[in-house]
């Protein structure tokens, strides 16, 4: 049994094969072209789903499953934003920085030094059986500066509950203790692991 990553997101891959380390793990360019997939659902768990399902098509085998992660941030004092467009948040091709700026900026324009915040990972699975998802969460604050070089995206500026650090001051081990991605991909274990046997 094969997983197939339907990302290019380099940050996401290292957290998904490390998660998965029983496994063979590959992202899908290793064995198509990359393709440009529009998320244009209304939920996270919409553009997984859009995302494995487009790239099983692509790639089909009885041996297959394809895994994808569609994931960002959410701050309710600001409606939920970024949320869905959490990777446009500054634009179509804004980098993770462009996107963490962005979001600074909006609190420091409000005079927010620190307001709550989560995290969503929705993870679909695409195989011969159909489709599933599962999903994950992580709540804490999200402050108005950036401290730490670790994680990706948004982990600098996020505080998780009972922390007095950011993700991005976190060694990597500690976030993915108990990550929105990690209690995601848990349950798509349990899956997995019931379509193998
Ligand atoms: P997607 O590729 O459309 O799912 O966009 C995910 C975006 O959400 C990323 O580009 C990040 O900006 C953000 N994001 C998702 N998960 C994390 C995380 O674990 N840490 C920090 N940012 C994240």
């Amino acid at each position: 049994m094969k997983i197939v990553l339907a990302s290019s997101n380099k940050g996401k891959i290292e957290e998904i094969k490390n998660f998965f380390k029983d496994f063979e793990v590959i992202p899908y360019t290793e064995i198509i072209d990359k393709i440009e997939i529009e998320e244009n659902g209304k939920t996270f768990k919409e553009n997984a789903q859009k995302k494995a399902k487009e790239i099983y098509e692509k790639v089909k085998s009885d041996d297959i499953i394809v895994l994808s992660d569609d994931s960002g941030i959410s701050v309710p004092i600001l409606n939920n934003a970024p949320g869905i467009y959490s990777a446009r948040f500054a634009g179509e091709n804004a980098s993770d920085k462009d996107n963490l700026n962005k979001l600074i900026s909006l609190l420091k324009e409000k005079n927010i030094k620190k307001t709550e915040a989560f995290y969503t990972c929705a993870i679909a699975l695409a195989t011969k059986y159909g489709i599933f998802t599962t999903h994950g969460w992580l709540y804490g604050d999200v402050i108005d500066e950036a401290k730490g070089e670790n994680g990706f995206g948004y982990d600098p500026m996020f505080i998780p509950k009972g922390y007095d650090k950011t993700v991005g001051e976190l060694k990597k081990e500690e976030k993915d203790k108990f990550s929105h991605r990690t209690k995601a991909l848990k349950l798509a274990k349990i899956l997995i692991k019931s379509l193998k046997g």
